[in-house]
């Protein structure tokens, strides 16, 4: 009798506690799914010019419902941010994925496990979005793990593909020490890139990168008639190209042959109206990836104020913070001749992004963080936004770069890049307002993608 009380007992008690399992999980899907009302904080929309403050936003089913002062709740969760920051999260318009393991930075470490893991360090950082130019791999395609990552069913941020792009034997991108066992194109003859592009038009691929420089040293560089070629036959087959680029009169030139993107600064000079003027003429956007040159100066200069900051130290891959902060490679980089080059090439950046803006060219945020181990993924992107404030932008501008100018670019913008009504919630919230310090925006209290919070920051809390 007794016996079969306590057997009756737990299984009651086991019941009971399937039931409340099955609330909670209930609970838990209508909170992801049912609307949710984020109260009383300063909104930054994204689009430049807009701050709300004790604003409210309505989240629905993963997109923005309504975005406003005293909105009714209507039944929705109701989130207090007081004091808090909302933003739109980051689109970074120039990375490359799946290369860095460790302290190196090579296609042999590009696998689904690589992809996935820095994807996931990117969304931990409020990057949501991001464009790898030209160094993925063909086992990205397979198993539908592109199409996954692209619409968002995987976790971390979204990716689109350049596939693999267009290099020079025994030059640009420098092989193999930078991305060893790539499988760039490397023609030589123009006649060889119309069967290179069937190649890659195998593959769901937008942009095709193409590397023009030389990096200063006694290297080849890709030579027009073969960039016009590509550029060409691009073109003709409905893909745009983008550009490594360097130097003012490649910039020139490629813009008179219908480059599509430029994917860095021009370095080696001051922009002048010549370059102004057929950017302009064929709406040319500009990607200036300011923090890869600030890495290539600021370890030899004593200017790496970043060092022991965690939301640096944390974007690393494991020994790169001894590699930075160890003496030999502070004198590399402070060797005289590189260091008056990598100090030119900063200066003229910051000058020339500016420049850019103010005469008109779109300028998307991009950082080509992840080709090189000392440019950190997700930090790269909020060290960008640090840099675009110090060459002159405010703080409400170089956020509108880094979201809705990247999101066009992309042309993501009919769904993301700024918090309005019908995007996609993707948005972050911050503990300090970036207006105030651009360097707020790496006070990350949580990311959001499409109203679903995916992470609490770099940092564990
Ligand atoms: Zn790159």
């Amino acid at each position: 009798m007794k016996k079969q009380f306590s057997l009756s007992f737990i299984g009651l008690f086991a019941w009971a506690i399937f039931m409340v399992s099955c609330s909670k999980k209930s609970e838990n899907t209508a909170s992801e799914n049912a609307s949710v009302l984020y109260k009383n904080a300063t909104i930054i929309t994204g689009d430049g010019s807009t701050v709300l403050e004790n604003a409210d936003l309505l989240v629905e089913n993963g997109k923005i419902k309504n975005i406003g002062k005293n909105l009714k709740s209507d039944g929705a969760k109701v989130v207090d941010l007081t004091g808090k920051t909302i933003m739109p999260t980051l689109i970074s318009a120039h990375t490359h994925i799946g290369n860095l393991k460790g302290n190196s930075a090579a296609g042999t470490n590009f696998n689904r496990e690589n992809v996935l893991r820095q994807l996931r360090k990117y969304q931990d950082y409020g990057v949501l979005w991001v464009q790898s130019l030209g160094t993925d791999q063909a086992s990205l395609y397979k198993n539908g793990l592109y199409d996954s990552i692209k619409n968002g069913e995987t976790d971390g941020a979204r990716m689109l593909s350049a596939g693999w792009g267009f290099g020079v034997p025994t030059g640009a991108p420098p092989f193999p020490d930078h991305h060893g066992d790539d499988n760039v194109f490397r023609p030589t003859d123009p006649k060889e890139i119309s069967a290179d592009m069937d190649t890659l038009q195998k593959y769901p691929v937008d942009f095709v990168k193409i590397w023009v420089d030389n990096f200063g040293k006694d290297m080849p560089i890709m030579s027009e008639k073969i960039y016009s070629e590509i550029i060409k036959q691009a073109h003709a087959r409905n893909m745009k190209v983008a550009s490594h680029l360097y130097y003012l009169n490649d910039g020139k030139r490629l813009a008179k042959d219908g480059v599509d993107l430029f994917g860095h600064s021009i370095r080696d000079a001051k922009v002048d109206d010549e370059l102004i003027g057929l950017m302009k003429a064929k709406n040319i956007p500009y990607i200036p990836t300011l923090s890869l040159d600030d890495f290539a100066y600021a370890y030899g200069a004593g200017t790496a104020t970043w060092i022991n900051n965690p939301f640096f130290k944390n974007a690393l891959e494991p020994t790169v913070f001894e590699m930075v902060s160890a003496p030999d490679f502070k004198a590399k980089q402070a060797k005289e001749q590189d260091l008056a080059r990598n100090k030119i090439a900063l200066d003229n950046a910051l000058f020339n992004v500016k420049k850019l803006y103010d005469s008109g060219i779109l300028v998307g945020m991009g950082t080509d963080s992840g080709a090189m181990v000392i440019r950190p993924q997700g930090f790269s992107e909020h060290h960008e936004l640090e840099l675009l404030v110090k060459a002159g932008f405010t703080p409400l501008q170089a956020i509108q770069i880094a979201t809705l100018n990247s999101a066009k670019i992309l042309k993501l913008d009919k769904e993301y890049g700024t918090l309005e009504k019908g995007k996609v919630a993707d948005f972050m919230v911050l503990d300090a307002n970036p207006l105030q310090n651009i360097a707020n925006t790496q006070k990350i209290n949580t990311v959001y993608k499409a109203g679903k919070a995916v992470s609490q920051g770099p940092i564990s809390k």
